[in-house]
């Protein structure tokens, strides 16, 4: 009987989704804790042993290159944190077909790494900032930093790492008063400022349910003071909707995984630091690589795997405000 190269055939989940995006964390360590991401002590951070080395995310990333895999992004936890981040890089960018390398990141480390990060291959970043204010950072973050997150966005402008995305998470009477601000910074600095629906997890359940504010009251609330118009939105493949000002210059996003649904539209598999392939942001159904790549198996065994893995991805989360999900950590990577 003739064997079928599972190598020539592009990852497609059973809803038809083509499968051409790889999110990877790097670390699941953070130098902020985001008060609707971390507890303020940290949590158990994975065992160095058991994180991915650069060469096993290296054969994996090719592997998913050949099943038609061409953009990257890599996150965390804060991935700046991970040390030599710029040889992974690197790394990546010699594999055959990976056509895009992205990267998610608080911004606090961003400025010095920028450089080296940008020569190794980096194309595109997304910093994260939830405030425009000193004091209400260190609220929000527990720990100081927006005037370095402010130069890391700068730098990334100056550098052409464009589009330069800012992911906010929108917080009733966390931030919902600096909405009108963050769209003006997004006009001056002619960069795309994206709004995110706060994600239920358990680690912000004290806060999720009150604090939740859904797009459409995003939208509404900018509208009074901007005339937007939808837009197609800068490339980078996010479920973003996107909006532009009169000026044409920068652009609102508004990111909306509870009250608009954007799974059909899904085309990402994730992979934990520690090796784990999730295929989706929710619930717990994943497959352990970092023990397949041990175990010493062959690339045709690992395709197959990966192969496999897509018909059991989920045709969508159910996650609903006020309830949370059924994800043991908070590494939800939604914005990236
Ligand atoms: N540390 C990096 C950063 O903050 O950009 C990368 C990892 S972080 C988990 C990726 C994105 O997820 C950030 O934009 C963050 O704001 C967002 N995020 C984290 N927890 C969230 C939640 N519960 N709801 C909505 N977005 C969340
Ligand atoms: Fe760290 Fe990013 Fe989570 Fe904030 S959202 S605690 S920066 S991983």
């Amino acid at each position: 009987m003739e064997t079928i190269d599972l190598r020539a055939i592009p990852l497609t989940d059973a809803f038809a989704r083509r499968i051409d995006y790889l999110r990877i964390s790097v670390t699941d360590k953070c130098n902020l804790r985001c008060i609707y991401c971390m507890p303020e002590q940290g949590l158990p951070w994975i065992e160095r042993a058991q994180l991915l080395r650069f060469e096993e995310i290296e054969r994996l990333v090719r592997i998913f290159a050949g099943l038609g895999v061409s953009k990257i992004r890599l996150s965390g936890g804060e991935p700046l944190v991970r040390r030599d981040l710029d040889r992974l890089v690197a790394m990546i960018h010699a594999v055959k077909g990976i056509e895009e390398i992205a990267l998610s990141t608080n911004g606090i480390l961003l400025e010095e790494q920028l450089p080296s990060l940008m020569a190794a291959g980096l194309t595109r970043v997304n910093i994260s900032l939830d405030t425009l204010r000193e004091d209400r950072f260190e609220a929000l973050a527990r720990r100081p930093g927006l005037d370095r997150v402010l130069s890391g966005i700068d730098a990334a402008v100056r550098a052409g790492a464009e589009p330069v995305k800012i992911n906010c998470v929108a917080m009733r009477g966390k931030n919902d008063d600096e909405i009108g601000a963050f769209a003006r910074f997004a006009r001056e600095r002619e960069v795309a400022v994206r709004f995110i629906e706060l994600m239920p997890v358990r680690e912000n359940l004290g806060i999720a349910a009150d604090a939740y504010i859904g797009a459409e009251e995003i939208l509404e609330c900018i509208s009074g003071a901007e005339s937007l118009r939808p837009i197609t939105g800068p490339p980078g493949n996010g479920p973003a909707r996107y909006f532009g000002f009169a000026s044409g210059r920068g652009s609102i996003g508004v990111i909306s995984p509870l009250s608009h649904d954007y799974c059909e539209r899904c085309n990402r598999v994730r992979l934990t630091a520690d090796g784990r392939l999730r295929l989706c942001l929710f619930g717990e159904n994943h497959l352990d690589l970092r023990k397949a790549l041990r175990d010493g198996e062959s690339d045709e065994r690992l395709c197959e795997r990966l192969t496999a893995a897509m018909m059991v991805k989920p045709e969508r989360h159910h996650l609903r405000v006020g309830e949370a999900s059924s994800r043991m950590r908070a590494f939800s990577e939604i914005g990236g």
